[in-house]
């Protein structure tokens, strides 16, 4: 379970949840969905190894709230995102968005 870090308030995740939050993420096609997976906000790759636990690389991703009109911290509600790109989300609520990014094949480019 994550758990909030008194000092800096921040939302500390498991490793597990990281796992699962990326599970949610979109998959590129030509890339392994293991390693690479679509940010849905800037339409870019991220990489799994680069996240915020480990990493302050811009390229880093966090994991964000699908649905921050229902703050609640379940597996279900995770997504990965660049961590640059949690300012630029458009909607509250980005169920249906996120569904809709999903049956797109996308590719990076080689
Ligand atoms: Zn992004």
């Amino acid at each position: 379970m994550a758990k909030i870090d008194q000092k800096s308030n921040k939302v500390i995740f498991t490793n597990a949840e990281y796992t699962k939050a990326w599970e949610n993420c979109p998959i590129i096609q030509n890339r392994d969905r293991k390693d690479f997976r679509l940010c849905y906000i800037c339409k870019y790759p991220m990489e799994f190894k680069i996240n915020e636990n480990m990493s302050n690389d811009e390229t880093a991703w966090v994991i964000d709230l699908i649905n921050i009109k229902k703050p609640v911290l379940e597996i279900d509600n995770y997504i990965g995102v660049h961590a640059n790109c949690v300012q630029n989300r458009t909607k509250k609520n980005a169920t249906k968005l996120i569904k809709r990014i999903k049956m797109v094949g996308w590719m990076a480019p080689e």
